[in-house]
């Protein structure tokens, strides 16, 4: 076997453990979630409506530049086209995660107007690649959720040049995804993100502030007022 097909294999392993992981963590529940790695043109990812928990090497798919599955069963999913979208703006990319945490869910909708989750000022944002210092501000850009995927490609694609040093994505009320130069990278930054997100979550909720603001839904005022708001009374 060639090096590159060892790697390949050991990143699909990898890619399965990972997915495994996610599962038992609660973070792809009712067969949500889904996963990739890149190798070259070719694309390696979990199909549709798949149990997460049990996912093998075998049960992967492999699809194109375009998102058509040339070998494997099953279908690709309908957010297949938000990995290639990912893999054309960020080349470095030969791994993607996507999750739907509680975390996720709740903060992608409470920072939806404002476009992004800011995360400042935390140790393990250091998780990231690239930052070393927790005096860091991460934006991780908000889109907001649909079902019409080729506007949401377009929208992801848009959003993933305006934000070249972000290190993941999320779809509002919906899911994070995050990737990385190996899976081992797009699983660091997974588990940085998600809990950076409980924190700051854990947080939010701790104060009056929250309550004001699920109330309020999308409310008018300015997210720097918001944010200056919330850590005043908290
Ligand atoms: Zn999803």
């Amino acid at each position: 076997m060639v090096p590159d097909a060892i790697e390949l294999e050991n990143e699909i392993d990898a890619l399965c453990a990972t997915a495994q992981w996610c599962y038992a963590r609660g973070w792809v529940p009712a067969t949500s979630g889904n996963f990739s790695v890149r190798s070259g043109e070719r694309i390696f990812i979990t199909p549709t409506g798949l149990d997460k928990g049990t996912l093998t090497a075998a049960d992967l798919l492999e699809i194109d530049g375009e998102g058509r599955a040339v070998r494997g069963r099953g279908h690709p999913s309908a957010e297949t086209g938000l990995h290639t979208v990912i893999y054309r703006a960020r080349p470095e990319a030969s791994a993607i995660v996507h999750v739907h945490t509680v975390w996720n869910t709740l903060l992608s909708g409470r920072f939806e107007s404002a476009g992004f989750v800011p995360l400042e000022g935390y140790e393990l944002l250091k998780g990231l690649s690239g930052v070393n210092t927790h005096e860091h501000l991460e934006k991780v850009p908000i889109i907001k959720n649909s079902q019409n995927y080729a506007e949401l490609s377009d929208q992801w694609g848009a959003t993933l040049e305006e934000n070249a040093t972000a290190h993941g994505a999320l779809l509002s009320r919906h899911g994070l995804y995050t990737w990385g130069q190996s899976v081992a990278e797009a699983r660091r930054h997974l588990e940085a993100l998600e809990f950076l997100f409980e924190v700051e979550g854990r947080r939010l909720l701790s104060g009056p502030a929250w309550q004001k603001q699920l109330r309020r839904h999308h409310g008018s005022s300015s997210l720097p007022r918001r944010i200056a708001d919330d850590r005043q009374r908290s």
